[in-house]
């Protein structure tokens, strides 16, 4: 573990502090919660696999022009990232219908939506991340008219990237969330991919038999949570000898 200042503790990662004010060091816990923090256990290895699948992702989307916060890997659990300032927002990509939007809408789970869907919720457990539309995020300020457009254009193209990434594996991909932070490179202001990319924040369904790959083993007590990651994993072609 590392030997720097923490800065943020969440409920699957720490953040610590570098020598360079610019870059901090991301650690994936082996903490899996759901409904905020109702159920909470700790899962052997899952750190490990995210950072790896995270690690994965960010640089395919990198190399598809999308900016974001990875720099590098470290070793098993830290990875190198720019420091951002967080836009509290998560933002959730819809591609069919599945989880808390299922019951919102009395739709029935695995019904693909018309469009894709790009909903906001506010970064606050004590709240139980409340829905929130484009109105609350400009009349509280945690981000302009111009931020919300960019942060709706990048998501929309991070999902076709994704969702093309993932179809090439054999895995729809349903929905998944997203946080964006800003960074100053030179006079301006940037807004950038950030946190992490992971079967933790996406849902992930094998196309042949429908079968979860992702943390609803966990929030739905399936089982079998590690043999899930390690098959996304192993399917976007990720060295898994050293786990
Ligand atoms: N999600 C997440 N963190 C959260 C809430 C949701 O990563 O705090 C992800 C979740 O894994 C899913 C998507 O966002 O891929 C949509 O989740 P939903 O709003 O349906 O909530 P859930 O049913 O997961 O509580």
């Amino acid at each position: 573990m590392s030997e720097n200042k923490i800065l943020y503790e969440g409920k699957a990662k720490q953040l610590f502090a570098t020598e360079n004010e610019f870059e901090l060091i991301q650690f994936f816990k082996d903490d899996a919660t759901a409904f905020n923090k109702k159920k909470h256990e700790i899962i052997n290895s899952k750190g490990v696999l995210n950072n790896l699948i995270s690690e994965n992702i960010f640089k395919y989307l990198g190399s598809k022009n999308i900016p974001n916060h990875f720099i590098k890997r470290l070793n098993e659990r830290e990875q190198l990232i720019k420091k951002v300032e967080i836009i509290p927002i998560e933002v959730v990509v819809r591609n069919i219908a599945a989880g808390t939007f299922t019951q919102r809408f009395g739709i029935e789970e695995g019904k693909k939506l018309p469009e894709t869907l790009i909903e906001f919720n506010l970064k606050d457990d004590e709240h139980d991340d409340p829905l929130i539309s484009d109105e609350h995020i400009k009349v509280f300020k945690w981000a302009n008219q111009l931020e919300i457009n960019e942060i709706k254009l990048k998501a929309l193209s991070i999902n076709n990237h994704l969702t093309e990434l993932f179809n090439s594996i054999d895995i729809l991909l349903v929905d998944f969330k997203i946080e964006f932070g800003r960074t100053q490179s030179g006079n301006t202001k940037e807004i950038i991919l950030a946190d992490e990319i992971s079967p933790d924040s996406c849902r992930l369904w094998d196309k042949k038999s429908n079968e979860k790959l992702d943390k609803d083993r966990f929030r739905r007590n399936l089982g079998g949570l590690i043999e899930a990651y390690k098959e996304v994993a192993t399917r976007l072609g990720i060295d898994l000898s050293s786990i």
